[in-house]
Formats: structure tokens, sequence, C-alpha cells
């Protein structure tokens, strides 16, 4: 193990050619369901073990602790965590800051080297990984192997981008000078993740600020923070040196805020819920004494996502599609289908064999890879339950609306269908991030192009049309950020679908694509004289 009197070293490592997405695993091919058992087993008996907080690679622990719970047995406890409180906010930038100092100088193939090797290591231990997400929060086996191959995604592709900045093409050479630009890092960033996808988001954010220099505080949702320390595992393996990532679950109003007032703080890069983004970024304008820079907020939020089918679709297509958008990982996804906008003549045909599907989806316990699993906590469940209540006065129930007992006590909630809604109404209109989806008639494609572009959030979008021209008018009026023709709305994949959301749905950062350094980075030029 790394820590601040045994560091290890970072191997070099170049990219093995250009970037591919890491293949999903074929969990009905039998060794792969055997070692996915087998991981499970294993994970099974590590559950519950205790984790520090790591400050400047010192191991921390606090008197306060958060307790990550299996939301499908709550009686189980997958991991203990130190509760990080504002006391441990300057420690920790501190601790960065110092980082820093030698971090902003490491070449960047040696910063590349730390995110391949890490990568490196989670492929070899990808069904351990897969397993803890099962625990955590309740993935089934191929929405954690999804959440793992982005991760890997993410870390692959960052690595590469940064040799690419690195060795940026130079500006335009004025006559007698030679011209660069440079792209250098920003600073002590503060990343602050979801429980949604608890690997990726949380490492994507992370690999991508430090393989451009930065250092970072790294504050992982309470919900999954168990994910988050083993991540800091492999990166210390992989030779992390000490302060470049601080790791420090703890709760979003005490350490959270410190951290983001922090005036040594340069950035912060969030994902996460509208509300909280939106204070973030309040919190993050106000300049605090001693603060000498304006901070940068790379904030992706929410969303209340559309899929339009139109009379002229696959029809057995479009209906597959909006169940796997709107119940995998029972709708925990920001890009998740939670309104499905059908035009007319199809209308009646469409709920009724969406209804059939998805009576059809199993819920139970993720270990035993069910279709849904349960919902990540006892407060989503009563959030979720509470949206279906109005859900059953906004609109007709067609499936599912209501909650499931298990002798365990799990966070379960039918997949529910909701159809007839208006276009404003509230299910229609709010996040409710559970498995609940909204089907909305349209009187033809134009009226369903308005009410897709009709809520204050902009994040994904699907069409199911066979129609170029409708395609090409959703092309240009569709206001989403991730819009796709044909295919479900979920399942973005690096480098490919670069993703982030437009409106109230974030910044548009857009992970995995070839802007996203250029956020954790500033441009400096320099012009000499021949
Ligand atoms: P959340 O906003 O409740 O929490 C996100 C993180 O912010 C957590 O680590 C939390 O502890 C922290 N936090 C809470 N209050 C804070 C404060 N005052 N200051 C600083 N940090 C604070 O979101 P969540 O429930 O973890 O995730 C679900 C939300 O994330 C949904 O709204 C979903 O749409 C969104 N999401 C968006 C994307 C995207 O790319 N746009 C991706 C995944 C999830």
């Amino acid at each position: 193990m790394a820590t601040l009197e045994n560091p290890t070293v970072i191997l070099p490592r170049k990219p093995q050619g250009a970037f591919r997405n890491e293949p999903f695993i074929d969990f009905s091919q039998h060794e792969n369901a055997r070692a996915m058992r087998g991981a499970l087993e294993r994970i099974g008996d590590e559950l519950g073990h205790e984790y520090p907080l790591i400050i400047g690679g010192e191991r921390v622990k606090t008197s306060a602790k958060i307790e990550s719970l299996n939301p499908a047995r709550p009686a189980q406890i997958v991991g203990v965590h130190q509760k990080a409180g504002a006391e441990h906010a300057d420690q920790a930038v501190q601790a960065a800051l110092k980082a820093f100092e030698t971090w902003r100088f490491t070449p960047a193939e040696e910063r590349a080297s730390l995110l391949l090797g890490t990568a490196d290591l989670i492929r070899e231990r990808k069904f351990d990984f897969c397993a803890w997400l099962t625990y955590e929060v309740g993935k089934n086996w191929a929405e954690a192997d999804a959440d793992v191959g982005e991760t890997i995604d993410f870390l692959e592709f960052y690595a590469r981008e940064a040799l690419r900045l690195a060795a940026s093409t130079p500006p335009i050479q004025y006559p007698g000078e030679r011209d660069e630009l440079l792209y250098i890092p920003l600073g002590v960033g503060a990343v602050i993740s979801p429980w949604n996808f608890p690997f990726a988001i949380m490492a994507g954010m992370t690999s991508a600020a430090i393989v451009s220099g930065n250092t970072v505080v790294l504050k992982p949702s309470s919900d999954s923070p168990t994910i988050a320390a083993r991540f800091m595992e492999v990166l210390e393996e992989a030779g992390l040196p000490p302060g470049v990532v601080n790791f420090c679950p703890g709760s979003g109003a005490s350490f959270g805020n410190a951290v983001v007032a922090h005036p040594k703080t340069r950035f912060i890069a969030f994902t996460g819920s509208k509300e909280v983004g939106l204070d973030i970024h309040e919190r993050a304008a106000k300049a605090q004494a001693g603060q000498i820079w304006i901070k940068r907020t790379i904030l992706e939020m929410g969303g209340k996502d559309s899929i339009i089918v139109s009379a002229d679709a696959d029809f057995d297509a479009a209906v597959a599609g909006v169940v796997a958008s709107a119940f995998g990982f029972s709708g925990q996804k920001c890009s998740a289908c939670s309104r499905a906008i059908v035009e007319e003549p199809i209308y009646d045909a469409f709920v009724e064999r969406l209804r059939e599907k998805v009576e059809d989806l199993k819920v139970g316990d993720p270990t035993g890879n069910a279709n849904l699993g349960p919902v990540v906590s006892e407060g989503a469940m009563k959030t979720i339950l509470s949206y279906i209540e109005i859900g059953k006065k906004e609109g007709r129930l067609v499936a599912g609306g209501n909650a499931i007992e298990t002798p365990e006590k799990g966070y379960y909630v039918a997949p529910t269908v909701i159809a007839d809604v208006a276009p404003k109404a509230r299910i229609a209109q709010e996040e409710i991030f559970g498995p609940v989806l909204a089907v909305i008639k349209a009187r033809d494609f134009d009226d369903a192009l308005a009410i897709a572009n009709n809520t204050e959030f902009g994040l994904t979008g699907s069409v199911y049309s066979m129609d170029r021209t409708k395609l090409d008018h959703a092309r240009r009026s569709f206001h989403v950020g991730n819009l796709y023709f044909n295919r479900k709305s979920t399942g973005a994949m690096v480098g490919a679908h670069p993703f982030g959301g437009f409106n109230m749905s974030g910044t548009d950062s857009k992970a995995g694509g070839p802007d996203y350094l250029y956020l954790f980075t500033q441009a400096k030029s320099v012009g000499e004289k021949l």
C-alpha cells in the first residue's frame, strides 16, 4: 500500500493503440456468470470493513462515521467510513496544494501512465469491482459491468487526451518569433460525485483533473463511499503520489460547503442534482478573503429525459428502447427516459405493449441479477413513492405503483407506468430519479417535439422514427446535450457520445469528449522573439 513514507512509483506506460471502448461482459457465457458469482462471494466476505480518510497520503480517522448499506439488505453494512467535517477541508486543501507544487510539473507521460496503470488493475479485477457496485448501490450484473467498463474507458481516454494536449499543435507563428500555447493545470479542485455512477463518474472527474496536472479533494457520495475507497487503493497501487488525490467522504452540507468555499480551491467538478449544483455555483461565485481567482465550476446536473415515438417508428424497437431507458438500474440514471411522448395513431397500442413488457420485468436482489434491483436508499424510496401518488392523480396507472416488500426489507419499487399525463403535470416536469415513466400523447411530430422541449432540463433524448425528415427536424430542434435516434436514451459511450446537458442539466461539460480536459486546464501563450 502506498503511504506518505512508502510511496510507490508510476511505471512508464504507453497507450495500447487508439482508444477503444472496453467490451461488455457477456454474462450469458457460463464462465462469466461463474466468475461473477465467485466475485460476489469473495467480496461478500469483505463487506463491513472500515476505511480511513486519506489526506496527503496519511490515514485519518474521525469520530463521526458514515455507514454505507446494501440497499437490497439494509442490515448489511458494505463499508464503514470516516466522516470529514468542515475542519478537514483546510487540511485536505493544504495537502493538495503541497502536492500540486510537484505534480503540476510532472510530465504528462507520467500522469497518463498513472491512469493507464490504474485501468489495467481495474481490468484485472473487473468482476470484483462489479460485485462492489452490486452490494453498495444495487446494480445488477450488466449495470455494474457498464459502470466498471466506463471507468476503464475514462482512464484510457483521458490518458490519451492528456498526451494530445501536451503535444498540442503550435499556434500561428508570428514572423520572427517562436510561439506556443501551453495547457497548464488550474490548481486544487474539489471533485464531488453522485452515487448513481459511483465508480465511473467519480473516477472520471478525478482522473481528468489529475491527468491534467491538478490535485484533488475527492468527496464521494455518502451512499457510495466504498467503491471510491477501492478506487483509491488501485490509484495508490499504480503509484499515486501522496496528496494528489485526497479522499474525504463527508457530509455535503459541512465538508462539501467548506471545500467549495475554501479560498485555495481553484475549481469544482460536480455531478449531482440541480439543487446542489446551483448551490455550489452560487457559493463558488463568492470570492473569499485571500482568494485570487475566479473559481471554475464544472456542473453536471439532473434530467427529465424524453423519448419521442413517432407513428412510423419500428414499434417493437421503440417499446424495448423505452423500457430499457426507463427501468435500467430502476430509472436512477440522469439519462433515464422518464417521459415517453407517443404520437396519437399508435398511442393506445404502445401503452398496451409497454404494460405487457413492464409486467414481465423481474424485481429482486441484484446479486441474483434481477432486471431491477432496489432503489438506493430509504429516503429515495419514499420520494419516489410520493411521486407515484402524485402521478396516480395526474394520470392513469398502467403498471406498478407500489413498493415491494421483501424479508430483507430492501428498498424496492415496482416499475411504474402512468399514462395520459399532461405535458406540464408535475411527474412530467420534475426529476423523480426512480422507476417511474410518464406517457404523454402527442397530436403529431411537431407537438411531440414541443412537449419534449418543455422542461427546464436538456440532458438526453431519443427519437424513434423511420422518417428521415422527422429525424432531421429533431436534430435541429430537440434541445438536449445528448440526442439519439432509434436507440435508447441511456448508455452513452466514452468517446462516441461525449456527455453533458443543456439548460438546468448543467454546464454541458461533455465528459468523455475531446473538449473535456480543456475544462481542467488554462491556456498559457508564450511568444519568444528569435
Ligand atoms: P446530490 O446532488 O444529492 O449529491 C451529489 C454530491 O453532492 C454528493 O457527493 C453529495 O454529498 C454532495 N453534496 C450535497 N450537498 C452538497 C453541498 N451543499 N455542497 C457540496 N456538495 C454537496 O445527487 P445524487 O443524489 O448523489 O445524484 C443524483 C443526481 O445526480 C440526479 O439529479 C441525477 O440526474 C444527477 N446526475 C447527473 C449526471 C450528469 O451527467 N448530468 C450524472 C449522474 C447523476
